[in-house]
């Protein structure tokens, strides 16, 4: 489940039981926390990701946990700050527990890009690399889908994570 559990230092580490797993993707609608992605148009399923690294001492309680896409959490790995590429300065990513996504991100429905609203949304989207080609193109899917970033219509009780 992720790049936690291939870290030597964390690989002898329970993994996240099945029902604490549910109930973090439950609570995020089984959409990404940070790019708004939806699980249940993925062909695998997203990772439970510490939002303050096991690796640095983070509990796996659920206030210190997100449902979170590969690319995400590939990208983010065990970093809680980032450079705001346009003040220069170093802030705390965003904490999907805290903070409220429309308040920091907003979605270019042309092109599919997320753009920061504040100094946290911009360091998140720079540190996160949300705006890839590959993200792109499928946000943009996704918009013609469904209306992305809002939530897909209907999710399918049989998908299990
Ligand atoms: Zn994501």
């Amino acid at each position: 489940m992720g790049w936690e559990n291939d870290c030597p230092t964390a690989v002898h580490l329970p993994p996240i039981p099945h029902k604490l797993r549910e109930l973090v993707a439950e609570r995020a609608s089984h959409r990404c926390e940070y790019c708004l992605a939806p699980e249940p148009l993925s062909n695998s399923p997203f990772d439970v990701e510490h939002i303050h690294p096991r690796y640095l001492g983070g509990a796996d309680d659920e206030s210190n946990l997100a449902l979170a896409c590969s690319a995400c959490n590939g990208s983010k790995l065990i970093a809680t700050d980032a450079l705001d590429p346009l003040t220069g300065r170093v802030v705390r990513l965003f904490n999907p527990r805290i903070d409220r996504w429309a308040d920091h991100f907003t979605v270019q429905t042309a092109s599919g890009a997320i753009d920061g609203r504040t100094d946290i949304g911009r360091a998140t989207v720079d540190r996160l690399r949300m705006n890839g080609p590959r993200q792109r193109n499928a946000r943009r899917l996704w918009i013609f889908l469904y209306g992305y970033p809002a939530a897909p219509p209907s999710l399918d009780p049989e998908i299990e994570g």
